[in-house]
C-alpha cells in the first residue's frame, strides 16, 4: 500500500517503512490518499471476528507483510462482545484484553507487525507513560524477539495497577520509573529521538497512538460491532466514541469509508478542543484539565489531521459530526442514572460516549458507544459513584501480588542514553 505524509505530499513510503518510521518528515502523519470500498460487507459481516479482520486488513494493506493473517490470528485473541445497555443502546465492550483496554488491539497488532517486518535489525521502543498505552505497549511487546522496551512513567503519579501492568513482566520489558512528572518523561523520550546516533545505535521506534498499525487494527472491531446486531438494525447506527487524541474515531471513518453504514458521534471531556473548532470554526486549545476520564485529557488531539483528510477525501462535512461534551460532575450523574436504571456499570469514558449518545440519537437510530477500559481499571471512581464494590477479574488480581521490576531514575536524558547502550541486549536478534 501507498502512503503519504500529510505536511509533504512528497514523502511516500509502503506501509512497512509507514509502521517503522512512525511519523514522516516535519511531524507530519502518514495517511492514504484514497480508500478503496469493500465490495462484500453482508458476507464480511456473517464472518467470525478473525476471519473477517484478516480479510479487512489484507485489503487495506495489499500484498505486504506474508504474515499477515497469522499475525491477526495472534493479536485478536479475545472478544469484543456488544452488551445492551440502555433502550436501543449497546455498549461495544473493549476491554477484555490482557490490559483490559481498547489500546490491547492496536498494540498487539502493532508489536507483531514490526516482528515481521523487522528482518534482523534489532528495534528498542521508547515511550513515556501516564497509564494506559505504556500497560498496553508492554504487555504486547512481552517476549517478541529482537525487539526491547523501555517505559517511562512518573514516580507515585500513575496507578498501582498500571504500575503493575508496566513493572512485573521483565525479560524484554524495562520499566523506568522517573523522580518526574509526566513531562519529564516525555522531554526524555523526545531528547532520545532528537539524538540521531542514538536512534541508529538502538533502533529507536515510540509505538505512540499516531502509527499506522494501530490504527488499522482499530477499522476491525467496527465491524465486529455491527456484526453482532440482528440484520434489521445494521441500516441506521450510529458509533459515540470517547476521544482523546482522535485515534479511535479516525478507525471508525476509515470503517465507514470502507463502506460500513454508520454515521459517528465525538464525545469529549471538558478538553473540548474539537467540539469548539467544530462550533466556532476556531481552532483554540486551552491548557489541558486533569478530568476523571483522565485518557481523554488532551487538548491537542494529534489524530485530527487525519480526520480533516478523510473527511476532504470522501467528501463528508465535518458539519455533519453530533458531539457533545461532559463535566465530571455530570459524568458522574450519567454513571449513577444508567446503573440505578439497568444495572450496566459505566467508567468516566465510557460514560461520556453514552450520555453523548443519548442526546444525539433518534428513535429508528440504533447506538452503540465503545467501552474502551474496564470499568475496575477506575475502580476508585467506579466504586465511590456508584456505592459498588466492583469486582477486579482475575488477570488484574493475579498482577497485584507480582515483585516490581522497574529502575528508578532521575529525570535526565544522559543517564537513560547510558542505561539503554550499556542494559539492552543490542546483539540480540
Ligand atoms: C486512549 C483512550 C481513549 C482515547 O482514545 P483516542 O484514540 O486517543 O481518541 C479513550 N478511553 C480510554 C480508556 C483510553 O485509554
Amino acid at each position: 500500500m501507498q502512503l503519504f505524509n500529510l505536511k509533504d505530499k512528497s514523502q511516500e513510503v509502503n506501509f512497512a517503512t509507514a509502521v517503522t518510521l512512525g511519523i514522516g518528515r516535519n511531524q507530519g502523519l502518514f495517511f492514504v490518499d484514497r480508500i478503496i470500498k469493500l465490495d462484500n460487507i453482508d458476507e464480511l459481516l456473517s464472518m467470525p471476528l478473525v476471519a473477517r479482520s484478516q480479510k479487512i486488513l489484507r485489503h487495506i494493506i495489499g500484498d505486504e507483510v506474508p504474515e499477515l493473517e497469522a499475525i491477526v490470528e495472534d493479536a485478536f485473541t479475545f472478544k469484543a462482545p456488544l452488551v445492551k445497555a440502555d433502550d436501543n443502546i449497546f455498549a461495544l465492550e473493549l476491554f477484555h484484553g490482557p490490559t483490559l483496554a481498547f489500546k490491547d488491539f492496536g498494540a498487539r497488532f502493532m508489536a507483531r507487525v514490526l516482528s515481521a517486518i523487522r528482518g534482523d535489525k534489532h528495534l528498542t521502543i521508547l515511550t513515556a507513560t501516564s497509564g494506559d498505552t505504556g500497560a498496553a505497549v508492554a504487555d504486547a511487546f512481552y517476549r517478541q524477539k529482537g525487539i526491547d522496551v523501555v517505559i517511562l512513567y512518573p514516580k507515585g503519579k500513575i496507578s498501582i495497577l498500571q504500575e503493575k501492568l508496566i513493572s512485573t513482566l521483565g525479560e524484554n520489558i524495562n520499566a523506568i520509573e522517573v523522580e518526574g512528572d509526566f513531562d519529564m518523561c516525555q522531554d526524555m523520550v523526545k531528547k532520545a529521538f532528537d539524538d540521531r546516533d542514538f536512534v541508529d545505535a538502538v533502533g529507536l521506534n515510540s509505538a505512540n497512538s499516531i502509527n499506522v498499525s494501530r490504527l488499522f487494527a482499530q477499522i476491525c472491531y467496527y465491524f465486529e460491532a455491527v456484526a453482532q446486531l440482528p440484520e434489521s438494525k445494521r441500516d441506521k447506527v450510529v458509533f459515540s466514541v470517547p476521544c482523546g487524541n482522535f485515534g479511535n474515531i479516525t478507525a471508525g471513518l476509515i470503517a465507514r469509508a470502507l463502506g460500513l453504514k454508520a454515521r459517528f458521534v465525538i464525545a469529549c471531556n471538558v478538553n473540548d478542543t474539537v467540539p469548539r473548532y467544530l462550533k466556532s470554526g476556531r481552532w483554540e486549545p486551552k491548557p489541558t484539565i486533569a478530568t476523571l476520564s483522565n485518557a481523554m485529557d488532551i487538548s491537542r488531539p494529534n489524530n485530527w489531521p487525519r480526520v480533516e483528510a478523510l473527511c476532504q477525501m470522501q467528501n463528508w462535512s465535518l458539519q455533519d459530526f453530533d458531539y457533545g461534551v461532559l463535566d465530571d460532575e455530570s459524568t458522574k450523574g450519567v454513571m449513577r442514572d444508567l446503573y440505578s436504571r439497568t444495572s450496566y456499570i459505566l467508567e468516566p469514558h465510557a460514560a461520556i460516549a453514552y450520555s453523548v449518545l443519548k442526546d444525539a440519537l433518534s428513535d429508528d437510530e440504533t447506538g452503540i458507544f465503545l467501552g474502551t477500559a474496564h470499568p475496575a481499571k477506575f475502580k476508585d471512581d467506579v466504586d465511590s459513584a456508584l456505592g459498588i464494590d466492583v469486582p477486579v477479574p482475575e488477570i488484574l488480581r493475579s498482577k497485584m501480588e507480582l515483585e516490581n521490576k522497574s529502575v528508578v531514575m532521575k529525570p535526565d536524558f544522559e543517564l537513560l542514553k547510558d542505561y539503554m547502550l550499556n542494559t539492552l541486549k543490542l546483539d540480540k536478534k
